[in-house]
């Protein structure tokens, strides 16, 4: 009887908290500057562009475009290999930043680039849902 592989989970850093919070509530959130109104994801403790350091959580539209994608036909990682083929996606976020994320819903044959992607929430633990994006 094998064990049923578990996901390894993304930066979930003191810094991430706010993101992995909202995320559980169904809500996209990224950093913004209060200063110059960029935006920014992953977090970070200052702005990129004016070096602000009281970035603040704002919500995102959770809309965007597919920007890039792999497809991964050889997961090492027990997980993924249950998954496999599965889409890894560079989603560009309408406000700017991107996202490193996965495609549902998709056969990778149908996939192209520019296309528009919503945000979804997948439930990995009852404490930890994981934004994940499907075409729109
Ligand atoms: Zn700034």
């Amino acid at each position: 009887m094998s064990e049923t592989p578990t996901r390894s989970l993304p930066d979930t850093s003191a810094r991430m908290a706010p993101f992995w919070s909202a995320a559980k509530q169904g809500v996209l959130v990224i950093q913004r500057c209060p200063r110059c109104g960029q935006h920014r994801f992953p977090a970070a403790e200052l702005c990129s562009t004016c070096l602000a350091s009281e970035l603040a959580w704002v919500e995102a539209t959770g809309r965007g475009e597919l920007f890039s994608f792999v497809v991964v036909h050889h997961a090492l990682d027990p997980y993924f290999a249950e998954r496999a083929p599965y889409l890894v996606a560079d989603v560009k976020l309408t406000e700017g930043p991107h996202m490193t994320t996965t495609l549902i819903e998709c056969p990778p044959p149908q996939a192209r680039i520019g296309d528009a992607v919503t945000v979804r929430f997948e439930r990995v633990s009852d404490d930890f849902f994981l934004p994940v994006f499907r075409r729109a």
